[in-house]
């Protein structure tokens, strides 16, 4: 019988998940995972021990970490895979019987569609290497699921048109979108974004295929806005951004709701994903009006279950509470990561109401999402050794009026190492926007909100932001440089120079 995976009481949903996960560690993961059956063993776990999610708080937390640690192994990141022991396989009653019923080659053809790695995306980290997750046929099924759920909460149509402005790269964005077109059956043309086609590019075709759907990363979407705008090009028939990639603040949703009215399309939507590599799948807001606050992320129990716990301890918090995100998948194969510890904090945690928005009964990760590690000693004039929540400061910027896209970069001052902290505040306005007068304010209410001030604004184009973002070349955008690294200092100072200097 199928079931609507999004109108279940909340108290089904949750004995279902207690049922999967007890089902899907001891039939698929353990049997077949290298990595999960030698944690289980040094942590004396039974295959059958975890037979609900309190259980599973017995499992210990696999990490960003553990994984960069794996990469170093041989095999190590292989040991991740599942991968089944054939002769083991043919020795289960199950599989015999399948064999004498549809005979062995049927049944060894359904198994490697359901095993054999077919495809590959990887994480986007800047400074670690990055991490290959695999997908045999089975993941593509509820990658096409996951993706096409996208596409439903954001009442899509089947006469839209999508493009997709996301990075071509094997990179979970990219492809998610392309398969929740596929499955819902909904036009689609891929662009690959900004350094495949370039933003002419990209606007070339905007005008040709006059798509209803705009998907993409927050800046670049921006940065083709703003674009058209310049160009004096109409982008008509606009009903819906999706947006992803990125964390997405409520400024940055007026923002693009206000350039697409300006472009012809009045009334959009501006829809938030949230997704990561190891999920290999993504959440997303329910169509929302703009005006009103989104009501979170909707999760899809039947794939996966979602813990917040406190970032310290790792204890799970209790729903509606702050904490990092924890996911542990319940249908995947090919690569297999359990209780991933993803970095991200939730800012109003888990809530498992029926959403006031679509009536949907799924649970929701709502309130902000931030990277948990985003916190910067700065040394800077009043501020030594201070530790600044640059989340914040990220939030804080794209919430501010007036602001169109921005950079904020740490640098030395005097490019010397051992010199202060200087902060650099790269500002494209919104146009129509007296420079002088916005860079006061921006000053103000920076010092107010942040208790520090930039020690510089300089006002750019937004041809030179999207260089200096990286859009196109990099798979996330840069928008808080740290280069205190790269001082030099090229020939040895005197130290009473120094002090003359100072
Ligand atoms: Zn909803």
């Amino acid at each position: 019988m199928k079931r609507n995976w999004d109108k279940e009481p909340i108290e089904r949903q949750m004995t279902r998940q207690d049922e999967a996960l007890k089902k899907y560690l001891s039939k698929v993961v353990l049997p077949n995972s290298a990595y999960y059956r030698n944690l289980f063993q040094a942590y004396g776990i039974g295959l059958n021990e975890v037979r609900c999610m309190a259980d599973l708080q017995a499992v210990p937390f696999t990490s960003k970490e553990t994984l960069v640690a794996a990469l170093a192994e041989p095999d190590g990141i292989r040991s991740f895979v599942l991968e089944p022991d054939a002769k083991a396989l043919a020795r289960k009653p199950s599989v015999i019987l399948k064999s004498l019923l549809l005979g062995k080659k049927s049944v060894r053809k359904s198994m490697e569609r359901e095993f054999r790695p077919v495809f590959m995306t990887s994480t986007t980290g800047r400074s670690a290497d990055p991490i290959p997750f695999l997908y045999s046929h089975h993941d593509l099924n509820n990658l096409r699921k996951a993706g096409g759920r996208v596409i439903e909460l954001g009442d899509a149509r089947r006469k839209d048109r999508i493009l997709n402005a996301f990075p071509y790269a094997p990179h979970l964005a990219y492809w998610l979108t392309h398969y929740a077109a596929l499955e819902k059956n909904i036009f689609c043309v891929s662009t690959g974004g900004g350094k495949v086609m370039g933003t002419a590019g990209n606007l070339r075709l905007i005008k040709k295929t006059r798509p209803s759907i705009l998907v993409g990363m927050p800046t670049f979407i921006y940065h083709l806005l703003r674009q058209a705008e310049e160009d004096g090009q109409m982008i008509r028939g606009l009903r819906r951004i999706v947006l992803g990639g990125e964390k997405v603040v409520a400024g940055t949703r007026r923002k693009l709701a206000d350039l697409a009215e300006r472009l012809g399309s009045p009334g959009i939507r501006v829809i938030a994903t949230y997704g990561f590599t190891e999920a290999k799948l993504a959440w997303p807001e329910c169509s929302h009006d703009p005006a009103k606050e989104s009501t979170g992320y909707h999760v899809s129990p039947d794939l996966g279950i979602v813990e917040i716990v406190d970032p310290e301890t790792g204890w799970p918090v209790p729903d509606g509470h702050p904490g990092e995100i924890v996911f542990t998948p319940l249908k995947a194969r090919g690569s297999v990561v359990l209780r991933y510890r993803t970095g991200d904090l939730t800012e109003g945690g888990l809530v498992r109401d029926t959403c006031p928005c679509c009536g949907r009964t799924v649970p929701r990760i709502t309130g902000k999402i931030s990277r948990v590690s985003q916190h910067l000693s700065v040394n800077m004039e009043k501020l030594k050794g201070t530790l600044v929540d640059f989340n914040e400061i990220e939030h804080f910027l794209d919430d501010l009026e007036g602001v169109g896209s921005w950079q904020l970069e740490l640098s030395k001052a005097n490019n010397d190492p051992l010199d202060l902290d200087e902060l650099t505040l790269r500002i494209c306005p919104e146009s129509g926007l007296d420079n002088r007068s916005l860079a006061n304010e921006i000053c103000e209410s920076f010092e107010q909100a942040m208790e520090l001030r930039p020690n510089r604004i300089s006002f750019v184009t937004p041809e030179e932001l999207r260089k200096r973002h990286g859009v196109g070349d990099l798979l996330k955008e840069e928008k808080i440089v740290d280069r205190r690294q790269n001082a030099v200092r090229s020939t040895p100072i005197e130290p009473h120079l120094v002090k003359a200097d100072a």
